[in-house]
Formats: structure tokens, C-alpha cells, sequence
């Protein structure tokens, strides 16, 4: 008489920005849990699809790997143990060194009403701005960008714009691989594709047109665009001149980009380029839809801002199947955004002004706000290594693996006085160089809202117990908060009433000209929260059911209430070839994997379509190099080296590699991209260089 029980929840998927909507299934026979994963049709977002990663969710969950209790100097702790040597720590620090010895390094991965709570007590209590997160990594330069332009982190689209587009231009992105359900929105709306991308990849086998331009040639490209708008008499002039300012600066700067100066920059045909500006030019629906390739640069806001100047000069903004579009890479980066989890941000997309510290000193009831930015990824893990940060809280994320120069990262975690990482697994590079180790809960054990790459908030609910001892990432931010003596702020029972708090702060005191604002969902109960279906922000009194694109009003951000037209002058990458390091070498993901495997790699399935990384290179290249398909190599760069397969590819062009970013220390030896990497970074946002490494090969 074995007992049969079967639940459904509806969930986000936790890998890509695209945030697709799941229905997850638990069968309980007795003691097991049997979970199946299915997509949500009703999440608008993918309507029922789900990727190769998405489809595999059931298969990455269980205990196999899990961290179930706390770990203090590599001995299992109980957590009183844990977290009154934590605050002592912390406390003890403060106390000595100063608030700005002390930083959090969170994570995309992070639910809103964590990272609010994080933000919360380092920006409003311990009273320092370093709190910074692996979206720094992502976005910062399209969120730089959209401020300069639009004067606030606002993203214009909506993911129906891809749909109701003629034309879709595709930059620095490998949509059908890292960005599938969009990719497949796309494809099956028939949208003409523009590819713009060095390397040819499964998205540019399935565009119209394929630009295979120079490394970091973009801004280049598309101020050449703009003067080829401008010369052909292709603007939207009364858009301009009702609603956009700097338009004259930006084309003093563009008129230098002439249609074979523009094509001996990208390294491409005039007549290419002409055909691709020619269908730019007359496809009044068009959207730009740009990732990585275009903000993992030392220039990716200009890049940025490049794009975002031709939308506003054609008035391509605000209306169905127009805009720039830029898709964050993990499923919550804009929700990080929306609560300070960067370092120059305050909570409520406020920046560090006098007047917005007052009014979160009011809202908080603190008078120990940050008064300043914090540092930024790069320098804050500069600043671990010098020594002026000598606590650091790591939460859901594996820095020793992603920051550039990654070799370096992990020493100076290794001689840092105290390094605290909270994670769901119990190895990874970072936590190798952890003193206390804090075992958090994963996807499928904890409830909160993530935010997609189109605004759109939606709930990731629970359907399974926690494991072990874990803990939810802000129960224990709180539980920290109250051993530092600030418990009555943070009193939280649910995560629903973080949530509320969050939403209300995004309406306090009438901030009036203002993007994120869902102060309509202040007052919402329990059971609203528990049932909230997914919408997008704005949600305020005027729109209660949110907003599915932006500017169709033609009011912008900025004081004026006018777009800015940014004038940019195109740069080379700082990370140069030389003789020494003749070669460029390019990263990315995989179809199958997701950041560093931690969860991804546990489903067979997914690693099957790659065990270890693979080095793309053109078959001329490794006629040159006397290396055969399959050979191990070593790639080396000033900062680090790194081994892998070689993969003989015509995808590459000669002079130019490819390898994934996923595979870490733990998983293998030397395979490891960014221990390749500078960290050299955008002047604007602070986002390091990961597209154009100069590096040597040979084979092993
Ligand atoms: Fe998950 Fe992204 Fe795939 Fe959707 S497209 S199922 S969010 S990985």
C-alpha cells in the first residue's frame, strides 16, 4: 500500500537570462522524490519551450556533491559555531580597519530578495559601498550605456519585439547556443538575421548575412553605420529633434567613418558592409540584440552607445519590433541591478547622490549609509590582494575560476585574513581558498523572484525540503546582520516580506522621473506574492500590470526628458598581439554547460556534447603549428597558461581561437580561459576584457 503523491510548481529556470518559465513535477513514492521538469506554457517569456540545459534541471538536482553542513577551517561546524566566528570576524574588522575593509562579491545566481538583503546591510548598515557581483562580469557596460543614453538603466524591448522585428541584428552574441528559446522566438517568426561576429557559429549558419568583422571592431562599425544614415538622408529627424540632444556631436565624430574606412577596420568586404547598412537603412523594424561579445571589452559602453546611436537617429526606439536590446546572461543580473548589487548603484537603481543617501537613511531608519561607491570587481579583488580588504563574503559564485588574471584572484583569496563563501556545492576553485564554507540552498529549495532580460519579474518557487543544514542566502545574511547588533532591520519571516520592502523603496517619496519603479506591488500579501505571475517593470499606479516596452512616449530618464546621442570614438582592444603572443584568442558557452559546471555538469546528458575543453583553431593555423585534430595544446598569455583539444575548425579565421569558459581547477588542470585574461577593464563601467586575449600555442 506504497503511498502516491505528484505536486506541480511553476518555477524559473536558473541558467540563462532568458528566464523561461518551468513546471516542475514532484512524484513522492514513500521516501523518493522523483522529480520531472517540463515548460511552462503559460510563462511569456518561452510558452512551454524549454532549452537542451533547461530540460536536463531534474537530472542536475539531488546530494551528489551538495554542502550540507557548515565548515570552519575545513571541519564540519554547527551553525552557531559558524556564524558567531563569522560576525566576531566581521565585527572585529569593522572595528579596527574601518567599513571599507570588510565586502560582499555576490552573484546573478542570487534570488532579488537576497541580494536586496545583502545590499541592505553592507550599503545601509556596516556602512560601506563594496558590495559587487559577477554581473559585473556580464552587463555593467550595456547598464553604463543605457544611463548615458537613456538616463537610467532602462532596457527599451520586449522579447515580442524579436517577432515583430523585419530584421534582427545579432552582435557579439551566439543566441542559439547561449540564448536558445529567444534564438528559436526568432527563427520561428521568420525575422531576417543580421550575425555580427568574428567567428562563424550555429547562429550565424542559419543568418541572411554574416559579418565575420575584425576583434573589436564594433564601435567602428556601427559608427559607420550612423554616417552612412546620415549621408543617405536615412534618419528620423523630427525624432531627433523632438526628443534626442547631442545629435550634432555625434556626427562631427561619425563623419570620419566612411564606408571603405569602416570596411578596412572590420577587416571586411565594402560590399558587405554596404549590403548590411543598405538593409539596416530600410528595415523601419529592426532591433539590435547584443551580449557579451559587445561588453567584454575595455570599450563595451561605446560599443554599446554606438548601437544606441543609430536607434535614436532612426527613431527606432519605444515602438513594437524596434530597439537596442541587450540580454544579460544570467537568469537574475537585472534583478542585482534593481536592488544595488553593483558597487556604484545604491538599492532602487538610485546612484550615490546626497540626496538619495538621505532618503535611503530614511527609509532604512540608518544613519550609517554608504557615502560612496565601492570598488568594482577587478579592483575590489586587487584591493583583497593589497590588503585594504581583509573580510570578503562570496555568495554563489566561483571568482577563482571567472575573474581575469584567475591565478591571481585565488592568491590573494589564499592570504586574505578572512574569506567566507557560501555556496549549494562543496567544491569549487574559491571554496578551496574559504575559511568558513556556509551551505546555502539551490534551485528547487528556495523561493524569491528573479527579474529576465526583458524586465520581466518573475517567481522561482520552491518544491523541494532543504538538505542537510542548508540555509537560504538570506536567512543567513540576516543571521549575520542580527549577530552584528542590526537584527530589528532585518526581522524578516518570508522572503515575501523582503519583497514588499524592496518594492516599496522603489516608490518612496515620489522619486517622480524615475525607470524601476513596481511600487504598485508594495502592499501585495502572502498569497499574492505566492501566486505573483510574471510581469514587467515599470508597475506603478499608471501601469498595475507592468510595461512591455519603454520610451514609446518619447520621455526619456535624463533631466532634459531627452535621449542622448553619446559621440564615440572607436578603440582597439588594450590586451595587444605581439610576436610573443601572435594570436587572438576568443571565449564563450557552450550549448550545453553553464558557468563553472557546478550544476550543469552533473546531468550526463549535457556533457556529453563536450568533456573537456576544446581549443577551436583554423585548419591553416594548425598546418603552421604542425598540430593534428585532437591534440592537446597549450595556450600561454603573459598573465597564465591554459591546455585543452584541439578542435580543427573553418569557423575560426586564421590568427584567432576559441575556447569555453567552464572548465575550472577542480574539474581539470590548466583549462581555465581566464587565468589567460588582463584585467584590463571598460573606463565606464568597470566590466573587464574577455573577447580579444593575446596569447601563444603549442602543441603538448
Ligand atoms: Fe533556461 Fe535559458 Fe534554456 Fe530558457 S533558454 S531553458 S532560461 S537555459
Amino acid at each position: 500500500s506504497e503511498t502516491f503523491r505528484a505536486h506541480r510548481s511553476c518555477t524559473t529556470c536558473p541558467y540563462c537570462g532568458v528566464g523561461c518559465g518551468v513546471s516542475a513535477t514532484v512524484a513522492n513514492r514513500g521516501a523518493e522524490d522523483l522529480v520531472t521538469v517540463a515548460g511552462d506554457t503559460t510563462h511569456p517569456a518561452n510558452f512551454g519551450r524549454l532549452c537542451v540545459k533547461g530540460s536536463a534541471l531534474a537530472d542536475t538536482l539531488g546530494e551528489r556533491g551538495r554542502l550540507l553542513r557548515p565548515r570552519l577551517h575545513g571541519r564540519e561546524c554547527d551553525w552557531d559555531t559558524a556564524m558567531d566566528f563569522m560576525a566576531g570576524e566581521f565585527r572585529r574588522t569593522i572595528d579596527e580597519y574601518g567599513p571599507h575593509s570588510v565586502a560582499f562579491y555576490l552573484s546573478g545566481q542570487l534570488l532579488t530578495e537576497d541580494y536586496y538583503v545583502a545590499n541592505k546591510l553592507m550599503k545601509g548598515f556596516i556602512g560601506s559601498g563594496n558590495v559587487d557581483t559577477n554581473s559585473r562580469l556580464c552587463m555593467s557596460s550595456a547598464v553604463a550605456a543605457y544611463k548615458r543614453a537613456f538616463g537610467a538603466d532602462a532596457v527599451p524591448c520586449c522579447y515580442e519585439d524579436l517577432e515583430l522585428a523585419d530584421l534582427v541584428v545579432l552582435v557579439g552574441s551566439n543566441a542559439a547556443w547561449t540564448h536558445p528559446i529567444l534564438f528559436q522566438r526568432m527563427q520561428a517568426a521568420g525575422t531576417k538575421l543580421v550575425v555580427i561576429d568574428p567567428r562563424a557559429s550555429a547562429t550565424s549558419a542559419m543568418a541572411d548575412l554574416h559579418l565575420a568583422i575584425t576583434p573589436g571592431s564594433d564601435a567602428a562599425l556601427f559608427s559607420g553605420l550612423l554616417n552612412y544614415l546620415i549621408e543617405q538622408g536615412e534618419l528620423d529627424q523630427g525624432f531627433i529633434d523632438q526628443y534626442t540632444q547631442n545629435f550634432t556631436a555625434a556626427t562631427r565624430q561619425a563623419r570620419d567613418w566612411s564606408l571603405q574606412q569602416t570596411a578596412a577596420a572590420c577587416g571586411i568586404p565594402v560590399a558587405q558592409l554596404r549590403e548590411f547598412f543598405q538593409l539596416f537603412a530600410a528595415t523601419e523594424k529592426t532591433v539590435s540584440f547584443y551580449s557579451q561579445g559587445i561588453n567584454q571589452s575595455s570599450s563595451g559602453t561605446d560599443k554599446n552607445n554606438a548601437i544606441i546611436n543609430c536607434h535614436l537617429a532612426t527613431g527606432r526606439i519605444g515602438k513594437p519590433g524596434c530597439g537596442p536590446f541587450s540580454i544579460t546572461g544570467q537568469p537574475n543580473a537585472m534583478g542585482g541591478r534593481e536592488v544595488g548589487g553593483l558597487a556604484n548603484m545604491l538599492a532602487a537603481h538610485m546612484d550615490f547622490t546626497t540626496e538619495n543617501v538621505d532618503r535611503l537613511s530614511r527609509f532604512w531608519r540608518s544613519n550609517s549609509v554608504a557615502l560612496k561607491p565601492g570598488l568594482k570587481a577587478v579592483d575590489l579583488f586587487r584591493a583583497v590582494e593589497s590588503g585594504q580588504i581583509k573580510a570578503i563574503w562570496i555568495m554563489a559564485t566561483n571568482p577563482a575560476v571567472s575573474m581575469p588574471d584567475a591565478d591571481r584572484v585565488a592568491a590573494a583569496l589564499q592570504k586574505c585574513p578572512l574569506v567566507v563563501v557560501s555556496d549549494c556545492v562543496a567544491d569549487t576553485d574559491t571554496a578551496r581558498c574559504a575559511d568558513l564554507l556556509l551551505p546555502a540552498t539551490t534551485w528547487g529549495e528556495k523561493n524569491g523572484t528573479v527579474t529576465n532580460s526583458e524586465r520581466r519579474i518573475s517567481r522561482q518557487r520552491a518544491f523541494l525540503a532543504s538538505p542537510g543544514e542548508t540555509r537560504h542566502d538570506w536567512e543567513i545574511i540576516c543571521d549575520l546582520a542580527t549577530r552584528l547588533g542590526y537584527g530589528e532591520h532585518f526581522s524578516y519571516a518570508h522572503p515575501a516580506e523582503i519583497f514588499r520592502e524592496h518594492a516599496a523603496l522603489s516608490g518612496f517619496e515620489n522619486r517622480g522621473n524615475r525607470a524601476f519603479d513596481i511600487s504598485a506591488l508594495a502592499d501585495i500579501s502572502r498569497r499574492e506574492y505566492d501566486a505573483l505571475r510574471p510581469r514587467q517593470w515599470p508597475i506603478n499606479r499608471e501601469n498595475p500590470d507592468g510595461s512591455q516596452r519603454l520610451f514609446g512616449d518619447g520621455r526619456f530618464y535624463t533631466q532634459s526628458g531627452r535621449a542622448h546621442f553619446v559621440p564615440v570614438q572607436p578603440s582597439t582592444p588594450l590586451q595587444r598581439r605581439s610576436d610573443q603572443f601572435p594570436l587572438w584568442l576568443n571565449s564563450g558557452r557552450l550549448r550545453d554547460q553553464w558557468h563553472t559546471m557546478t550544476r550543469s555538469g552533473r546531468a550526463r546528458k549535457l556533457l556529453d556534447h563536450s568533456e573537456m575543453p576544446e581549443i577551436q583553431l583554423n585548419p591553416a593555423d594548425a598546418a603552421d603549428y604542425g598540430i593534428e585534430d585532437g591534440q592537446l595544446l597549450e595556450l600561454r598569455s603573459a598573465r597564465g597558461q591554459m591546455c585543452g583539444r584541439a578542435a580543427l575548425t573553418g569557423a575560426q579565421k586564421p590568427g584567432e581561437l576559441f575556447a569555453p569558459i567552464h572548465w575550472s581547477e577542480t574539474l581539470a588542470q590548466n583549462s581555465r580561459v581566464s587565468a589567460l585574461a588582463e584585467p584590463v577593464i571598460d573606463p565606464h563601467s568597470g566590466q573587464p576584457e574577455f573577447k580579444q586575449l593575446p596569447v601563444s600555442l603549442r602543441p603538448l
